[in-house]
């Protein structure tokens, strides 16, 4: 399978784009980097997103693709799929009419633009030739990792998180061949990530300690724009060779 990371930042600055991750044409991991990356041909293209949950960085490009939908006329109706409480703070918060049209009802030429589906915490849905299974992470509110299989090659995507120890034990003794996992703070921030569900290069090594059999490549992510340098000299400390920062519009291969 092929990841193309059209934003990894934990903010939006020049240059630094929020997290959204395409697979193959039709599937998004979060949407921070959708519309203000991918063109419109490529956004047609778009039958499914996956969000792991319901800050403003992972979900912001939701709108904006419906919006490009409702004016294209080839377009067809996308999938949003997340947790129940993630599902639902999208419902309640942002398409509710209030900040922008409520897509879930507008029709465009084939359907509504958007359906909102719920996948439970374990439950797998099928997308050939992948399945992909949400697992809870611990985050300051509801938030799943995704865990994308084709046939034996493994993907685990984290989306925000702090240490959790539940997160692996349900996803597991399957083999992670590629973690793409968030490293949102610098070590002297410990406190305060561990506080709002984040990671320092230290607690990631700690994280990666848990996870057996150990991931066979890491890509850190979600660094904060203005701590990047200091996240990047930090994990380059861990001596792991396996692991390094990823870099907006790389293509992951696992
Ligand atoms: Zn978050
Ligand atoms: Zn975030």
């Amino acid at each position: 399978m092929k990841i193309k990371v059209l934003g990894c930042s934990g903010g939006e600055f020049p240059k630094h784009r929020p997290p959204s991750f395409l697979l193959d044409d039709d599937i998004v991991f979060d949407t921070g980097s959708l519309t203000n990356v991918l063109d419109i041909k490529s956004q047609l293209r778009v039958r499914h997103i996956f969000i792991t949950h319901s800050h403003l960085d992972h979900i912001m490009g939701i709108p904006f693709l419906a919006d490009n939908l409702l004016f294209s006329k080839k377009s067809r109706g996308v999938n949003i799929i997340g947790i129940p409480p993630v599902i639902e703070a999208l419902r309640r918060s942002l398409l509710d009419g209030s900040i922008w049209p409520d897509f879930t009802i507008i029709h465009g030429e084939h359907g509504t633009l958007l359906n909102l589906t719920e996948l439970k915490p374990g439950q797998s849905m099928k997308i050939a030739p992948y399945t992909i299974t949400p697992y809870e992470v611990n985050h300051s509110v509801p938030a799943s990792g995704y865990l994308i299989e084709e046939g034996e090659r493994r993907c685990f995507y984290t989306g925000d998180t702090g240490p959790s120890d539940s997160t692996w034990k349900q996803v597991g003794e399957k083999q992670i061949h590629c973690l793409i996992i968030e490293t949102s703070l610098p070590n002297r921030m410990k406190e305060i990530a561990i506080k709002t569900g984040h990671l320092t290069p230290r607690l990631l090594e700690e994280e990666i300690s848990k996870i057996r059999p150990s991931p066979e490549r890491i890509y850190a992510i979600h660094p904060k724009p203005l701590y990047k340098e200091i996240i990047r000299t930090e994990l380059q400390r861990l001596k792991l060779k396996h692991l390094r920062l990823s870099r907006d519009r790389e293509t992951i291969e696992v």
